[in-house]
C-alpha cells in the first residue's frame, strides 16, 4: 500500500471537493462531538436540519448537562436512534461532574466518557486536537476494505482489527482530521455502497479493487437477520369534554423516555374491526405495522396515562413512529371529524 501517495491524493482531493458543513467551521470538540453523534446512521442532509438548532439550544457542554432529558429528546425528535441523545446527555453530565466541564483532550481519555466509542473518540481527537488517530465507521470500512481488497467478513473481531489497523497506517500525521474527513467525503461522493465511481476517484491507481468489479461486492458483511414484524393497535383515546388525548411515556429500551399513544399488541393478520388510519415504521431490527383506532374515554376512567391538550402534545417528544397517529390526534383535538380509513367487518361510521 502506497501510504504517502494515498494521503497526498486524498488530501488534495479533499482540499478541492470537501463539503462545506457547519461543524467543519469549528475546532470546538463539543460541537464536533454533537455532529459526530448526530451523523451516526443518519444522512448529512438530515443532520443539517437539526445541528444548528441543537447547538443554539445547548451551545456548550454545561448547557447540555443542565438541560432536562425531555428538552434534549424534543430537540432530537425525528432524528431517530434516541439512545444517542441520551448517551450524549449523560456524557455531558459526566464531563461536567468529573472533568471540570472540559472534554478530555486525547483519544484514550475520550474513550472513558459514556457514549463515546472508538469512532467518535477518533473523530474528535483527530479533528479538534490534531491527534494522529483514525475514525473508522461503516463508511471508512467501505473505503478501506476496497483499498486493501479485504475479502473476509468485516463484522468480526479480526475484520474490525484489520480495518482499524488500516486506518491507523493511513491517517496523515500532519492533517489527521482532514484525512479522516476526506475518507468520510470520499465514501459519500465516490466510494459509494453498491457501485463505486472508481473512474472519478483520486485513489483509483492506488486501490487494489479498482481494476475489476470486486469493489462492488466489498465490504463483506455478515448476513443480516430479517427484521421481526409486530402488529400494533394505536389507540387515540380522547376525552371530548376536556379536549385532551391520552399519551404514555415509554419505559422500554426501544424509544425509552419518548411519548406514544397507548399500544396493544395484535396477533398477526388480525387487525381491529375499525380503524382510522394505518402506519408502518421500520426500526433496525423490527417493523411496526400499526392500525390506528379512536375511542372516547373519560379522563377519570384512565388514570394511568397523561391527558394532553394540543399545547402539551406539541411540547412532548414523540418518535417518528408516531408521526401519522400524531397528525390524526391533532385533527381530533381541533374537532375535525375523522373518517374511518378501513374496517374489517362492521359498516363504517363517523367518529
Ligand atoms: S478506486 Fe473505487 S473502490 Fe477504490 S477507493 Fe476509489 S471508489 Fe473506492
Amino acid at each position: 500500500m502506497n501510504t504517502d501517495e494515498i494521503r497526498r491524493k486524498l488530501l488534495s482531493w479533499y482540499d478541492e471537493q470537501h463539503r462545506d458543513l457547519p461543524w467543519r467551521k469549528t475546532k470546538d470538540p463539543y460541537k464536533i462531538w454533537v455532529s459526530e453523534i448526530m451523523l451516526q446512521q443518519t444522512r448529512v442532509d438530515t443532520v443539517l436540519r437539526y445541528y444548528d438548532r441543537f447547538i443554539s439550544a445547548f451551545p456548550d457542554v454545561v448547557s447540555l448537562a443542565e438541560a432536562d432529558e425531555q428538552t434534549v429528546l424534543k430537540l432530537w425528535e425525528g432524528l431517530g436512534y434516541y439512545r444517542r441523545a441520551k448517551a450524549l446527555h449523560e456524557g455531558a453530565k459526566e464531563i461536567v461532574r468529573n472533568h471540570h466541564s472540559i472534554l478530555p483532550e486525547s483519544f484514550e481519555d475520550l474513550l472513558g466518557i459514556k457514549g463515546i466509542g472508538r469512532y467518535t473518540a477518533g473523530a474528535i481527537a483527530s479533528i479538534a486536537y490534531g491527534e494522529k488517530v483514525p475514525a473508522v465507521d461503516g463508511n471508512a470500512v467501505r473505503v478501506f476494505s476496497r483499498l486493501i481488497r479485504y475479502t473476509s467478513c468485516v463484522d468480526t473481531s479480526d475484520g474490525a482489527r484489520v480495518m482499524w489497523k488500516t486506518g491507523t497506517c493511513l491517517v496523515d500525521p500532519k492533517r489527521p482530521g482532514d484525512f479522516n474527513q476526506g475518507v468520510m467525503d470520499l465514501s459519500n461522493a465516490v466510494c459509494k455502497k453498491g457501485r463505486p465511481a472508481c473512474d472519478m476517484c483520486p485513489l483509483e491507481g492506488l486501490c487494489e479493487s479498482s481494476f475489476d468489479s470486486l469493489a462492488e461486492k466489498l465490504p463483506v458483511h455478515k448476513e443480516k437477520k430479517a427484521p421481526v414484524t409486530e402488529c400494533w393497535e394505536v389507540t387515540l383515546m380522547i376525552d371530548r369534554e376536556k379536549n385532551r388525548i391520552a399519551v404514555i411515556q415509554r419505559t422500554e429500551a426501544l424509544l425509552g423516555g419518548l411519548w406514544i399513544f397507548p399500544l396493544t399488541l395484535l396477533p398477526p393478520n388480525e387487525p381491529p374491526d375499525h380503524y382510522i388510519g394505518r402506519a408502518r415504521h421500520v426500526f433496525t431490527h423490527r417493523v411496526w405495522e400499526m392500525w390506528i383506532t379512536a375511542q372516547e374515554v373519560k379522563e377519570q376512567d384512565r388514570t394511568d396515562v397523561l391527558w394532553a391538550d394540543a399545547v402539551t402534545l406539541n411540547n412532548l417528544p414523540f418518535p417518528s413512529a408516531m408521526r401519522i397517529p400524531l397528525i390524526l390526534a391533532r385533527k381530533m383535538l381541533e374537532g375535525e371529524g375523522i373518517q374511518e380509513a378501513g374496517k374489517r367487518k362492521k359498516p363504517s361510521k363517523r367518529l
